[in-house]
């Protein structure tokens, strides 16, 4: 009989998590005896989040969180190039050698994801991208893989996105702009990475007009959209929020966690049961 092998979300919060449903349904689905529970590792316990790490990893793996990202990529014995280039881990696991390995599933996932938007090229688009911390480095590194011709960064603290952009090293590309660029320049994408919309009562991240904006993405994700996706639904600007994130990059950590996924779509169809009744969502 094989052993139950356990996965796990690390953060903190971590009990508004839909993970453990989202996963639970694919191993459901998959017929593969795993657990996936979420936990709790409060904010700069770094020994607490190496051990967690140790333990899942050994037993099958694990997905990190805000705000352990980036610590989670200080802890890794072996970095993908994802890893590498944002500074941030949100999906490890031992390798054959038994060595602590992580990759960032964001960027993948946000380019799977963003396929949800039909007709969005993003190879030669210009995109505007609201945010600078872990999220939007995953962001800004798919854009630029994907070979988006002007990535504009706008943030709330301008230095963390002058960082971004240098640590990234896609000077050629991204710029941090100003207020005015954001009010006057027409974009094929706008992609939400700010954590405003968590909260019922937060402003919106920005305010879209239907002739300057193609496309929006909201990271952030709830029942129904959210209150800026509705916004762009009522300007009648395409747009998802963050729900096909979370399912894009979950298929790429079970990938990575099991070798391979033998039924791509049964299983995200499962997963986003799990997580939304909307019925017209479900393979790609
Ligand atoms: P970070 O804490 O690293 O970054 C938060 C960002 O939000 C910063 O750019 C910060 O600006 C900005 N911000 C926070 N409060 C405000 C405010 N009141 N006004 C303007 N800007 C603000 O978080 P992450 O990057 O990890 O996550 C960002 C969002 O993306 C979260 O909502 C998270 O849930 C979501 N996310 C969703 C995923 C999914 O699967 N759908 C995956 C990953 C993230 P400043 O630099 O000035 O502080």
């Amino acid at each position: 009989m094989n052993a139950l092998r356990r996965y796990g979300l690390l953060g903190d919060p971590v009990s508004h998590s839909l993970s453990p449903r989202l996963y639970g349904a694919a191993f459901r689905c998959l017929q593969v005896a795993a657990v996936y529970d979420a936990h709790r590792v409060p904010g700069r316990d770094a020994e607490a989040l190496r051990q967690m790490m140790l333990e899942l990893g050994a037993s099958g793996g694990g997905n990190v969180t805000l705000p352990h990202k980036q610590l989670a990529a200080s802890h890794l014995d072996v970095r993908s190039s994802a890893v590498d280039r944002t500074g941030a881990c949100n999906c490890f696991w031992f390798d054959s050698a038994g060595r602590l390995a992580g990759d960032n599933t964001d960027v993948g996932g946000f380019l799977n994801a963003a396929a949800d938007l039909d007709e969005l090229q993003l190879e030669g688009a210009s995109v505007l991208l609201l945010g600078a911390g872990g999220a939007a480095r995953a962001v800004a590194l798919a854009c630029a893989l994907a070979g988006v011709r002007r990535l504009a960064l706008y943030n709330r603290t301008v230095g963390r996105a002058e960082v971004l952009v240098s640590d990234l090293g896609i000077e050629e590309i991204a710029t941090v702009c100003s207020d005015r660029e954001v009010s006057s320049e027409p974009w094929d994408l706008v992609v939400n990475a700010t954590s405003l919309g968590l909260g019922r009562t937060d402003a919106l991240p920005l305010v879209l007009e239907r002739d300057r904006f193609r496309f929006a993405f909201d990271l952030v994700y709830g029942p129904g959209g959210t209150n800026w996706t509705r916004h762009a639904a009522a300007m009648d600007i395409p747009a998802i929020d963050g729900l096909s994130l979370l399912v894009s990059q979950a298929l790429l950590s079970l990938e990575i966690w099991l070798g391979s996924v033998p039924d791509i779509d049964g299983v995200t169809r499962a997963m986003w049961r799990a997580v939304s009744p909307a019925p017209d969502r479900g393979s790609r």
